[in-house]
Order: structure tokens, then C-alpha cells, then sequence
């Protein structure tokens, strides 16, 4: 190498921007290079989405409040930073999710896995659907498999191997906690690629996941059983914390925007939007997929990355006393099929899902609102959005206890749409980037996983990249 240093600089102090840092110091320390750091970040905090508040007693995540505990880069990373005895699994006590149909919860029947059945005997029981809803989710298991062809929605994928029904009533509600998007638009291999394969595998969908569910099951034998979800009792900001204290050596540009990016002599300048100029031999890009196409647009064709929506989504957080609240719960929470009518899309049963959120004499709800197909709930003001939260959750719980406090968080154009074709465009995007800037990397939740663990990967991912660019 010319020079002795590696400048690099990534912009966005998310997760996926903080574990590229994380990844790429302990690459160098590896590789005995010396690293010049720098996390720019235009929010005045670390953390991107990850934001967690502690008030009262209680534990409140204003953004992403999990992880699947079968994802191992996260599982790693808390391992690597020396907080696995942070981790706490959801209470086993609540279990049971319902899906609303009609107006009413039904307990989600036994074996569903993403919406899929995996146990005949308890789907053919539910209520959620009728006769020959169910008749037509089990034809999967007869009709031929289709020939491999490229990618395609995850929606028709789902309307075309177990119907509609199952679709629209389970899985979309399900999944919306993740995308909080129209399954008919979304990529079937960028979203779960596991169906795809379990039909090209074994011919139908539920065939494949009942395997895969045994194949699970299987490898957990003696870890955590029966433990999908994990957080930190903390809140997820432990993982924020521990990242940044590991990160002694890099520089932080907080509450300041990057607004370009240009090329140098040697490597890249970037500006920020208090005047100040960096200088970068690499430079990782995690920001939301808009904002990267917004600095990389004048360098590079990027109209995959424009071509990515973004939805907004507001989450309404409420608290209670024990006393007045007048409701037992016997599960986690529920979910709302679009055709319900509801403001609602999901309501978690927070203090009885994650048992260190609340004090024991509280309750604390956490109700979802917005999806692809109403942008307009997100939008109003707070009195309106709290009325229209408590209206469903009177209409359909019964709940009329007055919230001891409320807390809104407002995450506008937050959850990215992989369209059909995703995982092509994004290569070839990166194919671009290779040869026309070179030692320039995107990554993030725009790219391969919105879920914490997939951002965590690519961030180790990044750090191999930059490090594997010649010099
Ligand atoms: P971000 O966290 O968005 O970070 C990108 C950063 O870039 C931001 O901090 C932004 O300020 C900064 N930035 C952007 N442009 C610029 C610029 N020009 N200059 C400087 N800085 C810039 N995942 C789970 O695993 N479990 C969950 O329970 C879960 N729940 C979720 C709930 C909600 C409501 C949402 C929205 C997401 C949820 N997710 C969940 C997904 C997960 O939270 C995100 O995918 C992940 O946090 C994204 O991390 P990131 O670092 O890629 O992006």
C-alpha cells in the first residue's frame, strides 16, 4: 500500500453502519493496518432505527424491538462484545398470537411458520378460514411444483402454492410487521427465500417448511429451546452502547449530513453539510437506499436504488395501571389483516411478551400503524393518531382504561420494498460501483435483510469487501 493509513469513512451510525465499523477495526487490528475511522451520521445520536427509552420503570422500543434468535450474526456479535448475559427470550407464557378475522381473535393455529402450516390437524381447525380456504392452502401439497423461472412476488408466490385466503388473512398481517408492504410487489427471493426452495426442493411449499421446521428444531437440540425471539433487557440500545465503547478509536460526525461525494486525486472527498470536507480512501454508504441514490446519483447510474419504496410507519406505545386496565392477556399480541378496516396493523401485548419492559403492578401496549396501502394514518396529528389507536383497540379489546402516559414515534420512509428482481439489480448496481467507483460499498437494510442479524452480516460483509479491494 502508498499510503500507511486506510482513511474510510461510513456513512450512517445505524446498525449496519456500526457493524461495519466494528468488523472492519477488528479487520485491521487482524490485518496489522493501521485504520483511520470516521461514522458520519446526520441524526445527532447513534443507533439509526434502534431506539430505546426508558422511562418510569419501563422499557419502550420506539423502533425495532427484536431478533430472531436463530440468525447467528447478532448472536455472535453480542457473544463478541461480551453481552450475552443481556439477552432475555420472550416470556413462555405468551406464546399464543391471534390474528383478528371478522372483527374477532382467533389464536393463531399450532405449527404456522411465517403463515405457513406446518400441522395439518390444528389448520384445518381454525376459524380464520373458511372450508375451502383451508382445502385450497392444502392443495400445495398435491399441485406441481412450477419450473424454476427467475424471481417473482412474494404475493403471487403465495396466491399461487396455498391461496388466497391464507394470504391475505395470515400471511400479509404476519409479514407486516417486517415490510408493512403489499406482498404483490414484493421479491419472493429477496424477502424468504426459503419458499422458493422448499418448492423447487420438495415440490410444495408446506412439505419444504415442514422440514425446514424439523431441520430447526434439530440444530437448536440443547441451545435455548422453543426461544424464537431474543432482545436485550436493556433495550436494544445495549447493542448501540457497547458498539460505540468498542469503537474508542473512530471519529464520530454526529447530527451532521454527508450532501456529497466526490472524487479525488487519490480516493474520495466527502462534504458535509456544516462546510467540512472529509477525505476517504473507502467509503461504506448504509443509508436508506433514497439517500444513497442522492449522493452516489452524480457519480453513477443508480436507478435501482431509486427504484426501492419506502413506507412509513408510526407506532403509538401506551401505558397502563394493572388496577384500572381490566383485560388478562394470554398471549403476545395480535395482528390485523388489511381488510379489517382497523388504523391498526398489529397491537403487541408488550408487558406480557418481554416480562423486564414493565413494573409488575403496569401494562404497556405497543399498537402498529401504516402500510403500503394507507400512508395516511402515519400522517396525523398526534391527538387524532392516540384517538384513532384507542378507538380500535376499545372496538376490538374492550380496552377503555385512560393510557397513564402515551409515547408516538413517527418512522417515516423506514421500511424498504425489495421489488421483484431485487437481488439481480443490486449486483449489478454493485458490479457498477466496482469498476466505476471503485472502494466506494453500499450496504444496509436496503440491500440484503431489514431484520438487525442481516444488517449485522452485511456489515461483517462490508469489512471483508473493503478489505479485499486491492491497494
Ligand atoms: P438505519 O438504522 O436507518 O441507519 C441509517 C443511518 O444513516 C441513519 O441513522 C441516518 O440518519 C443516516 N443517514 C442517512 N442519510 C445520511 C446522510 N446523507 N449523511 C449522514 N447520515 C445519513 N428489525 C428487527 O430485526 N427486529 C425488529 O423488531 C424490527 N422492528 C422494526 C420496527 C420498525 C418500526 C422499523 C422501521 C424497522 C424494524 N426492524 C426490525 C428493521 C431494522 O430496525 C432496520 O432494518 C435496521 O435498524 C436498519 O439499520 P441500518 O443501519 O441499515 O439503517
Amino acid at each position: 500500500s502508498a499510503e500507511a493509513i486506510d482513511r474510510i469513512v461510513i456513512i450512517g451510525g445505524g446498525i449496519s453502519g456500526l457493524s461495519s465499523a466494528f468488523y472492519l477495526q477488528r479487520e485491521a487490528e487482524r490485518q496489522g493496518r493501521k485504520l483511520q475511522l470516521t461514522i458520519v451520521d446526520e441524526a445527532p445520536v447513534l443507533g439509526g432505527k434502534i431506539n430505546t427509552l426508558q422511562r418510569d420503570g419501563f422499557v419502550i422500543e420506539k423502533g425495532p424491538d427484536s431478533f430472531l434468535a436463530r440468525k447467528q450474526a447478532i448472536i455472535d456479535l453480542a457473544k463478541e462484545l461480551g453481552l450475552e448475559d443481556e439477552l432475555t427470550a420472550t416470556n413462555p407464557a405468551a406464546k399464543k398470537t391471534y390474528i383478528m378475522h371478522n372483527r374477532k381473535l382467533h389464536a393463531m393455529p399450532p405449527g404456522l411458520v411465517l403463515g405457513i402450516p406446518t400441522e395439518i390437524a390444528p389448520f384445518m381447525k381454525t376459524s380464520l378460514l373458511s372450508l375451502g380456504g383451508k382445502l385450497r392452502a392444502v392443495m400445495d401439497l398435491f399441485m406441481p411444483a412450477k419450473p424454476a423461472v427467475g424471481d417473482e412476488s412474494l404475493g403471487g408466490f403465495l396466491e399461487r402454492r396455498v391461496g388466497t385466503q391464507v394470504m391475505r388473512r395470515i400471511a400479509e398481517p404476519l409479514l407486516a410487521g417486517i415490510y408493512a408492504g403489499d406482498l404483490k410487489k414484493l421479491s419472493l427471493k429477496a424477502t424468504f427465500p426459503q419458499f422458493g426452495d422448499s418448492e423447487r426442493k420438495h415440490g410444495s411449499l408446506i412439505k419444504g417448511m415442514m422440514h425446514n421446521r424439523k431441520a430447526t428444531a434439530a440444530a437448536a437440540k440443547g441451545k435455548a429451546q422453543g426461544t424464537t425471539f431474543l432482545t436485550f433487557k436493556k433495550g436494544l440500545t445495549t447493542l448501540v452502547r457497547s458498539l460505540d465503547q468498542e469503537l474508542g478509536g473512530a471519529e464520530r460526525r454526529l447530527g451532521v449530513k454527508v450532501t456529497e461525494i466526490n472524487k479525488a486525486a487519490s480516493g474520495y472527498t466527502l462534504k458535509l453539510a456544516d462546510g467540512e470536507t472529509l477525505e476517504a480512501d473507502r467509503i461504506v454508504v448504509t443509508a436508506p437506499a433514497f439517500a444513497a441514490a442522492k449522493l452516489l446519483e452524480p457519480l453513477v447510474a443508480c436507478e435501482e436504488l431509486k427504484e426501492i419504496r419506502y413506507v412509513s410507519v408510526a407506532n403509538v406505545v401506551m401505558a397502563f395501571d394493572k388496577k384500572t386496565f381490566g383485560l388478562d392477556f394470554d398471549g403476545s399480541g395480535f395482528v390485523v389483516p388489511r381488510s379489517e378496516g382497523l388504523h391498526i396493523t398489529a397491537c403487541t401485548w408488550t408487558s406480557n411478551k418481554w416480562l423486564h419492559t414493565s413494573p409488575d403492578d403496569k401494562v404497556l401496549l405497543r399498537c402498529y400503524v401504516g402500510h403500503s396501502e394507507d400512508q395516511e394514518s402515519v400522517k396525523l396529528p398526534d391527538d387524532q393518531l392516540v384517538a384513532a389507536v384507542r378507538k380500535d383497540i376499545r372496538e376490538t379489546m374492550g380496552i377503555t382504561a385512560e393510557p397513564i402516559f402515551t409515547e408516538i414515534t413517527r418512522l417515516n420512509h423506514s421500511m424498504p420494498q425489495y421489488p421483484v428482481g431485487h437481488i439481480e439489480k443490486m449486483q449489478s448496481l454493485r458490479s457498477r460501483l466496482k469498476t466505476e467507483l471503485p472502494g466506494v460499498w453500499v450496504t444496509g437494510a436496503a440491500f440484503d435483510g431489514v431484520g438487525l442479524p442481516d444488517c449485522i452480516r452485511q456489515g461483517k460483509e462490508a469489512a471483508a469487501e473493503l478489505y479485499s479491494v486491492s491497494n
